[in-house]
């Protein structure tokens, strides 16, 4: 059960949402912070610190208008740090990772007196990789594999490309720019970036000369101070997969058109929904389990909590 303290912190953080926006409190919403809540307070672990019980899915149907980013991180944010815990958000599109960082976590601080801080975790994609890119400037932009053919040494890369590297080379060394394509200023060409990304099998880690400066590996180091985290499933999943999950308390997002989607990533993986999965959609929701399979939406509890039910 939640403790006292943690029940009082979600009562009163949500009545002082409501009262600085001048909104009125909203049926469905109300109960949805109280099933998250309730959720959330009922995971019990043993000693060694393992979820016993299955009383750890929430999953919530809850229409267009009910404010369910504002009702699941209301309720999440203190019950993950009376634990101890981060809280993962995980989203399956951009935009929505967008407005949960940009808008609706700055508005949840601003309003509800929750102390929090929030961060967006990306992919190695998403980040120049230092090491190719010192590579290719150093070797004229001559991939690492020797050109031995005429074809090949065409492929070297063009003066404008070469620049381009050099100007965010340069941006990296002075900390004007951290290593994010969407920090640049300008679009970068997909093929250009291609080219100075890297992915999981080509990344050597901690081994590689350069991961004390590397902007992916940077970029991670933040998310150890950060009280909230917002990622995409298939981050998320993979952290699971290898073994994560211990350190938070993880909220899914996802709409009922994308469940499909997720299904077969967390069928294959053998997942379960970890030590919490707290699913929105708007309609027709249901959650799998470890053992079905299939989705099975009264395992733990399936709310539907619409927008104008007594709003
Ligand atoms: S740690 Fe990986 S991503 Fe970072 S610079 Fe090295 S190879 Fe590139």
């Amino acid at each position: 059960m939640l403790d006292h303290d943690t029940k009082q912190t979600i009562q009163t953080a949500y009545s002082r949402f409501l009262e600085q926006k001048n909104l009125k409190p909203r049926h469905g919403q109300k109960l949805m912070i109280a099933a998250v809540a309730r959720t959330l307070g009922n995971v019990a672990s043993d000693d060694d610190g393992q979820r016993v019980g299955e009383e750890h899915v929430c999953v919530v149907e809850a229409g267009t208008g009910t404010g369910k980013t504002v009702a699941y991180a209301l309720a999440a944010i203190p019950a993950a740090q009376a634990q101890g815990k981060k809280l993962v958000i995980s989203t399956a599109t951009v935009a929505l990772q967008e407005q949960i960082v940009l808008k609706d976590l700055p508005d949840l601080r601003k309003h509800s007196g929750l102390v929090f801080s929030h961060t967006l975790a990306k992919g190695r994609g998403r980040y120049a990789c230092l090491y190719k890119l010192d590579f290719l400037l150093a070797h004229g932009g001559e991939p690492e594999t020797q050109a031995l053919y005429p074809d090949e040494r065409d492929a070297l890369l063009p003066e404008r490309t070469l620049r381009l590297f050099q100007i965010l080379l340069d941006a990296l060394s002075d900390s004007s720019w951290d290593g994010d394509r969407d920090n640049w200023s300008q679009a970068i060409d997909n093929e250009d970036w291609q080219r100075l990304t890297t992915d999981h099998n080509q990344c050597t880690g901690r081994r590689c000369a350069y991961v004390t400066q590397c902007p992916f590996f940077q970029a991670r180091e933040n998310l150890i101070d950060a009280d909230v985290i917002v990622a995409n499933h298939d981050l998320v999943l993979a952290d699971l997969a290898l073994g994560g999950g211990d350190d938070y308390l993880l909220a899914f997002t996802v709409d009922a058109s994308r469940l499909e989607a997720l299904r077969d990533p967390v069928a294959s993986l053998g997942l379960d929904l970890h030590e919490i999965g707290v699913v929105v959609a708007g309609s027709g929701v249901s959650v799998t389990t470890r053992e079905g399979g299939e989705y099975r939406p009264t395992r733990t509890g399936f709310n539907h909590f619409g927008s104008d039910d007594g709003e």
